[in-house]
């Protein structure tokens, strides 16, 4: 598709980032292009019109694009953020990272039981960190209705750790 091979063109691979041996999709010039940001909101919003009642961004750069999204749809805006950053009571989820563990939180008042929550990101790697957000929401009482990233590295296996998540990609690499 037309979108998928212009997102493509922009990635830029940085070798041995954030450690050795890791390639690292970079996705800064995707984001510096107005004409290409605008399109990738567009396609991640386009078939959740009037079917979600908030967007959740993962931190970092699930904040740029998830923002964006919510604001193509209308809705409000929930940041999942690394433990420790929020300032109101938070309810959290540990997850297994290749070497250690890692938490994710959200505000405890973030969205109302029953809302229906899409879970937006910048790439899906192993799914860890999707997998955790989606029973992060549960555990709000809320529906997660998908999981919207801009690139899913397939190799990493990520829509096998998110079995019955409607997952979807602009670009599978
Ligand atoms: P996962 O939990 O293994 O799926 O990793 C996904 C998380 O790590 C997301 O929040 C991504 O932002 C980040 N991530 C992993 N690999 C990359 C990459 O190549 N480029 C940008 N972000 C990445």
């Amino acid at each position: 598709e037309e979108l998928a091979a212009r997102i493509t063109a922009s990635l830029r691979d940085i070798p041995d980032f954030p450690e050795p041996g890791v390639l690292f999709k970079d996705i800064t010039p995707l984001i510096g292009d107005g004409a290409l940001l605008t399109q990738t909101v567009t396609g991640l919003a386009r078939p959740w019109h009037g079917r979600v009642d908030a967007v959740a961004g993962l931190e970092a750069r699930g904040f740029v694009f998830g923002a964006a999204v919510a604001v193509a749809l209308g809705v409000g805006f929930v940041p999942v953020r690394k433990a420790g950053k929020l300032p109101a009571d938070a309810v959290g989820v540990d997850y297994a990272l290749e070497y250690g563990t890692a938490r994710i939180e959200a505000h405890a008042d973030a969205v109302p039981a029953g809302a229906r929550v899409l879970v937006v990101d910048d790439v899906l790697a192993t799914g860890g960190t999707a997998a955790a957000a989606c029973r992060l929401f549960e555990q709000l009482q809320a529906e997660v209705v998908g999981v919207d990233v801009v690139i899913e590295l397939a190799a990493l296996g990520g829509r096998e750790r998110l079995p019955e998540r409607a997952v979807r990609a602009l670009l599978t690499v």
